[in-house]
């Protein structure tokens, strides 16, 4: 060990001794890990109607973003108006309803289309936004599906005007199972009957197979709003267990954030594994440090790019032959694969939405709250209190890795010094814990990138 590892050692060290009595008086009682609500949640999750449910969504035929809107057995229009009435059937706290948009032709949306998400609000104490995703149109793109655009088999031919919006398009796992993950994370976290802080947003949109269209323009309308989202969960694809090489994984999901390193996303990412490890420790959280798949993306990149934290589950191995075409059906489903997903969801959704916002870690201009306090030499952290916290949570690791590697809980304080710690050799965060011991996404303080002058020069 290096003398300066272990002078920071010795130092949080210090500083836990010191802090032990607030931490002690905060809690009065040793807390186990689980919250007991969380547990029950995760517990409430039904691989029945998982399975129930997809099986009525896949007997639309289709869900394509184009097709029949007038039918109420077939097609996108009777399969949105059955989202509705069973989100709205599954619990009276829900606030169910349509996020409708007149859609201008573009792109391989070929004609002007009355595009509808289908929204369940759960209201919490706070306006602040958790949401939870999936979309619920399907494709067919042709009998070799999304294998023949992977092998780069010619353009998409979506944008042609002889494609066939109402061909079968079952999409029972793209994204039918993120549909009825979504769905039923309603129901389960509505009937909890627990008073989150948060605000809790279950939506199913459409548009996602033409470019993300439903959560771009929801995106646009929560950005013109100053809507604060904490986070998106987005979930496209986690239903089946068998990839297209035969190798079976039932037991990890890949959930893909973007950078960079330090981002709310990056955060999130973090926050689900730890959630996963403490209420679904059956299940392995496979994290990658990237915005999506090669060549493939889904509705959590409109939140990104608005600004929001957001995250993608996938399933652990694709079957691409499946996806986009007839062949995406039921018996490549997994239902008790799909449910550990929906697990994975729930524990981290209502763990979220029962803790405190993140501190925020910078001022008004956008400039961090380090600095190297008044000896020159320290690490001096400082924060906005986050409202509902009763205690903060530092963190800190090397800057060439990419995960926390030393925490310390502090009491109900907004500053924060490491001495002889130099803020140049690490990475810093905090996070803020409620009465009832829930723990925020930390916030790390991160050194932006210097952008120089252009430097004039006489030619
Ligand atoms: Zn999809």
């Amino acid at each position: 060990m290096t003398h300066s590892k272990a002078r920071l050692i010795r130092s949080l060290l210090v500083a836990l001794f010191v802090a032990l009595p607030i931490i002690a008086a905060a809690q009065g009682a040793v807390r186990p890990d689980a919250d007991q609500r969380v547990q029950k949640i995760v517990a409430a999750v039904s691989q029945d109607r998982l399975q129930q449910l997809l099986t009525r969504l896949v007997s639309f035929g289709t869900r394509e973003t184009l097709s029949n809107q007038a039918s109420t057995t077939r097609a996108i229009g009777g399969a949105r108006q059955w989202i509705f009435d069973e989100l709205k059937r599954s619990s009276p706290r829900l606030q169910v309803s349509f996020d409708t948009h007149q859609i201008a032709p573009q792109g391989r949306i070929t004609r002007q289309v009355e595009l509808r998400n289908v929204m369940a609000v759960l209201p919490g104490k706070s306006p602040r936004r958790i949401y939870i995703s999936g979309h619920y149109d399907s494709l067919n793109l042709g009998d070799r599906g999304q294998a023949g655009l992977n092998t780069g088999g010619g353009g998409n031919p979506q944008a042609s005007a002889e494609f066939n919006h109402d061909v079968e398009a079952p999409g029972a796992n793209d994204d039918g199972s993120g549909t009825v993950l979504t769905m039923e994370l309603a129901r389960v976290l509505a009937e909890s009957d627990v008073d989150f802080d948060a605000t809790l947003v279950f939506i199913c949109w459409a548009g996602e197979e033409q470019g993300l269209i439903g959560s771009a323009a929801h995106a646009q309308d929560l950005v013109a709003a100053k809507a604060t989202v904490e986070a998106m969960f987005n979930n496209d694809i986690v239903g089946n267990s068998r990839g297209g090489n035969g190798v079976v994984d039932a037991e990890s999901v890949r959930v893909y954030a973007v950078g960079p390193e330090d981002s709310m996303a990056r955060s999130l990412a973090r926050y689900i594994a730890r959630a996963a490890a403490v209420y679904v420790p059956s299940h392995q959280i496979r994290l990658m440090a990237r915005e999506d798949r090669f060549g493939r993306g889904s509705d959590q990149s409109s939140f990104t790019q608005a600004g929001y934290p957001a995250i993608v589950f996938r399933e652990a191995n694709e079957n691409f032959s499946k996806q986009h075409s007839a062949n995406d059906t039921l018996d490549g489903v997994d239902f008790a694969y799909l449910a550990q997903n929906a697990r994975v969801n729930a524990g981290a959704a209502a763990a979220l939405a029962l803790a405190p916002s993140a501190p925020k870690v910078t001022n008004e201009r956008g400039q961090n709250l380090l600095s190297r306090g008044a000896s020159g030499y320290d690490a001096d952290m400082r924060w906005a209190a986050s409202p509902g916290a009763v205690a903060y949570r530092v963190y800190l690791r090397d800057t060439w890795s990419n995960d926390w590697q030393r925490q310390q809980t502090i009491g109900n304080l907004t500053q924060f010094v490491l001495p002889n710690v130099s803020i140049d050799d690490f990475v810093f965060g905090v996070s803020a814990i409620s009465g009832d011991g829930q723990e925020s996404l930390v916030s790390a303080y991160v050194s932006p990138v210097r952008r120089s002058a252009e430097v004039k020069v006489i030619k």
